[in-house]
């Protein structure tokens, strides 16, 4: 990736068609490839002059030779330094985080577009840095040097870690890379949430580690959580773990075995906290098919107070929309049919493709079903540390409605 967004100081110009140009002065910042006109020999990762079709400059913009998404604007005027752009984006998105985020030491600090650094994903948790590179112009190395060496200035993170998705690099036709270490030597650690403490092993886990997303939904569920729960789709256990304090009994289903062998070493460093609360001292982790066990719980009769839904991506794309939707109703018929009165439901969706509307839709539609009345509680989205941009709706995904059943 010689020529990638190299800090270069010739910045091409890219012509881009009328619908591309409203779209950028309708706020977003995103480009796709059917609306640059002029895209012969543009090297990958190049930061470019965005122009629309008259040579109007729109601003500047990392170019993708083989995203859908080409063109992502960086900035709505020229950029003269990108090396201080970049630079002083990261100290503005580390200053963000000082403003914002409380009661942890593990959050994001810069999310892609949302701060103005598209392709960019990194993660604090603790004294570990976990960074992740999705797009040509991010992966350019005067980038990644300029990266490291600001966050290291700033942070001084006892080590950083690169986490590889090989799908996207394939994707971004970037050369395949393995995840591991940048700089230092530490690869564990533990991190503290809303006063619950979590290890975090940066070469393992699924996607950047643990969910930083739902940090603040933790906590509002601990505020209603009562009696009984059960903890659906627990991963390591960041919901169990936060009504552990609030509950008489707390159980977590999984279908990943190590992610609740680390679900149990997480509840053994919250001892104190379990104990406060539960009545036999221990979180029972299940493995299972959460499908088959609500199934086969619905139909023995089981009950609960508490049910958290947070399932995986139904939706990747648009067109799952429909049988997404059906996935999230089977679910939440369920656990609404195992709720006793009084009872709190926490159901949460992560695809971008399902809006708020339509899970509320599909709430009300289960509940008819389920022949309960609910009463919302609380709507809520992804926490404050995954700022969400407006006018580009992709980087508001995450929906997590606190509800109560009433009868
Ligand atoms: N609530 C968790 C995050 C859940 S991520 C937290 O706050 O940390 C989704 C989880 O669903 C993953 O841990 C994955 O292993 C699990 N999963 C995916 N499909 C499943 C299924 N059919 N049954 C049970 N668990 C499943």
């Amino acid at each position: 990736m010689a020529q990638a967004a190299g800090i270069s100081d010739s910045v091409l110009k890219v012509g881009i068609s009328q619908r591309g140009a409203e779209r950028l002065k309708r706020g977003h910042v995103w480009v796709y490839r059917s609306d640059v006109v002029a895209e012969e020999s543009i090297p990958p990762g190049s930061l470019i002059t965005v122009c629309d079709s008259r040579g109007k400059v729109l601003g500047t913009a990392l170019y993708s030779s083989s995203s859908q998404i080409a063109v992502r604007l960086i900035s709505q005027d020229s950029v003269v330094d990108f090396s201080a752009l970049l630079r002083q984006r990261i100290v503005d998105a580390i200053t963000y985080r000082e403003n914002i985020v409380h009661d942890t030491n593990a959050y994001r600090l810069i999310f892609s577009e949302a701060d103005f650094l598209p392709g960019l994903i990194v993660d604090r948790y603790n004294d570990i840095v976990s960074l992740q590179i999705l797009t040509q112009g991010m992966d350019a190395t005067p980038v990644r040097n300029s990266l490291i060496s600001t966050l290291t200035e700033r942070l001084n993170p006892a080590s950083i870690v690169e986490r590889i998705d090989p799908k996207i690099r394939q994707l971004e036709q970037l050369p395949p890379r393995i995840s591991g270490l940048l700089q230092g030597e530490k690869t564990s650690t533990i991190f503290t949430m809303n006063g619950v403490q979590f290890h975090f092993d940066a070469l393992e886990g699924q996607k950047t580690g643990a969910f930083l997303d739902q940090r603040e939904n933790y906590a509002a569920a601990a505020q209603y959580a009562h009696g009984e729960a059960l903890d659906v789709f627990c991963y390591q256990g960041g919901f169990a773990l936060h009504l552990a304090a609030k509950c008489s009994q707390v159980t977590g289903v999984d279908s990943s075995r190590p992610a609740l062998e680390m679900a149990d070493r997480n509840a053994a460093l919250n001892r104190s906290l379990i104990e406060r609360g539960l009545k036999g001292n221990e979180i029972e982790w299940i493995e299972a098919n959460a499908f088959d066990l609500l199934k086969d719980y619905a139909a023995a009769g089981r009950q609960y107070d508490t049910i958290v839904l947070d399932p995986p991506a139904f939706a990747k794309t648009r067109r799952d929309l429909d049988a997404a939707i059906r996935g999230y109703k089977e679910l939440n018929l369920r656990a609404l049919k195992m709720l006793r009165p009084g009872g709190t439901l926490v159901t949460c969706s992560c695809s971008y493709h399902v809006s708020q509307a339509d899970f509320l839709d599909m709430l009300g539609t289960a509940a008819v079903d389920a022949h309960r009345r609910i009463r919302l509680i609380e709507l809520r989205g992804q926490a404050k540390d995954h700022p969400i941009l407006l006018n580009v709706p992709e980087t508001s995904y995450l929906k997590c409605i606190i509800s109560t059943v009433s009868y």
